[in-house]
């Protein structure tokens, strides 16, 4: 059995640090766990909600567009199709958001369901 510690994150990552590796290349080590308050680098609150911004940006930039070349073509089904797709996608982002969020620290305060605050 290798040997180290595991220590638990608020995300469902983990850090995992093995001080001696046997030949069994075990996935996790035999040791300490520990509980952190916190989550991974990837999980943290604010970078996942900048990553989820950027991306619903770029969605958003892309079907204004082509609502702006539906309208220049007088395509009403384009046109309607659009908004409903910039609604979902503007819906989506939403739930992305609280869904990143969830992980915040206590401390940081309780996000209630339906408020997006600005970061
Ligand atoms: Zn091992
Ligand atoms: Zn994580």
């Amino acid at each position: 059995m290798c040997k180290g510690t595991v220590t638990h994150l608020r995300c469902p990552h983990k850090l995992v640090h093995f001080a001696v590796r046997c030949a069994g290349n075990c996935e996790l080590p035999d040791g300490p766990r520990f509980m952190l308050e916190d989550t991974c680098a990837g999980c943290h609150p604010s970078f996942r909600v900048h990553l989820i911004n950027a991306k619903y940006e770029r969605v958003r930039v892309e079907l204004t567009e082509k609502l702006r070349l539906a309208i220049h073509e007088g395509r009403a089904d384009e046109q309607q199709k659009m908004h409903r797709e910039l609604a979902l996608a503007q819906s989506a982002c939403i739930q992305e958001v609280l869904l990143a969020r969830q992980y915040r620290v206590p401390v940081e305060g309780v996000i209630w369901p339906g408020k997006v605050e600005e970061e």
